[in-house]
């Protein structure tokens, strides 16, 4: 886990300047991390789990098929779907893939899953580009690269995907990417009603804020997105790295009569709010050595 954490500060250092080694070899941990299996489970309701152990990816069910959202790495696109087998349920089944922003640790699988499935392939229309490309914008390092695919439809904040009884709301949270897209949706906890987010993410990454920036507006973007985060209180924080949410520890803590443990008020905000002064950090940082 030591050396998984230090791949991924170094992912999150990475500023993509001169460097003796590529970005593959410096994450030879995290990759390996992300590339782990691990059980799938139901998260709450009618969303499950199945992701890899590094990297997330969600079923949402409905009587009329499913909704698959990311897809972590390439590789993993066959445990993505043997994930969705071994909780009972048809990859064939399978309707609409969203996608959370256009980063090869989340868009890796599209290519594959969409040709097994013919699913729809939805995404926020700034990151159409890059996933029809298959690419990190200002980056060139091969590691930052994954298989293009058609987007079917794009989606700007407020735009809805249904199916079933299902209905998943746009949220557009531009800065990690142009495009960068929270899903909402309210799901069943035994009776009550519960909000989740499935929160893109707004951490810096390989992201240039300043000096030929990664997107144009980026440092307004991230702005746009801390100020509508502060006016959203979901009851369910998910995101695409489980560790973003502490889905290990809650997963161990799941028990039959107990309250959910995924129900976590206040944990969405708390999190925003470190990313924002993360951020603030990065901008000085990157500011300074303009
Ligand atoms: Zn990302």
């Amino acid at each position: 886990m030591k050396a998984v954490l230090a791949g991924l500060a170094i992912l999150l250092a990475f500023t993509g300047g001169a460097r003796a080694q590529t970005l593959k070899d410096l994450l030879k941990d995290t990759l390996i991390f992300w590339n782990k299996p691990t059980e799938p489970f139901k998260i709450i309701g009618n969303i499950y789990y199945v992701g890899t152990a590094g990297l997330a990816s969600y079923l949402v069910t409905t009587s009329q098929g499913h909704i698959l959202i990311d897809t972590a790495m390439p590789e993993t696109a066959l445990q993505i779907e043997g994930n969705v087998q071994k909780l009972g349920f048809r990859v064939s089944d399978i309707k609409y893939i969203l996608n959370t922003h256009a980063h090869m640790d989340h868009t890796g699988g599209l290519a594959q899953i969409k040709r097994d499935t013919g699913a729809t392939l939805i995404s926020g229309e700034k990151d159409r580009p890059l996933i029809e490309g298959g690419y990190y914008p200002g980056n060139d390092d091969e590691m930052t690269k994954f298989p293009p695919v058609k987007v079917d439809r794009v989606v700007h904040d407020g735009d809805k995907v249904s199916l079933g009884e299902v209905t998943i709301t746009a949220n557009s949270t531009p800065g990690h990417s142009p495009g960068c897209t929270s899903w909402g949706l309210t799901v069943k906890d035994g009776t009550a009603d519960r909000s989740v987010l499935i929160f893109c993410s707004a951490t810096v990454a390989l992201n240039r804020l300043v000096k030929n920036p990664t997107h144009e507006g980026i440092v307004g973007d991230y702005r746009k997105t801390f100020a509508w985060s502060k006016n959203v209180h979901p009851d369910v924080l998910l995101a695409p790295h489980p560790e973003m949410y502490d889905m290990p520890g809650k997963r161990a803590k799941i028990a039959d009569g107990a309250a959910n443990p995924f129900v976590r008020p206040g944990e969405f905000n708390a999190f925003v709010d470190q990313l924002e002064k993360d951020f603030d950090v990065a901008l000085a940082k990157q500011t300074a050595a303009k």
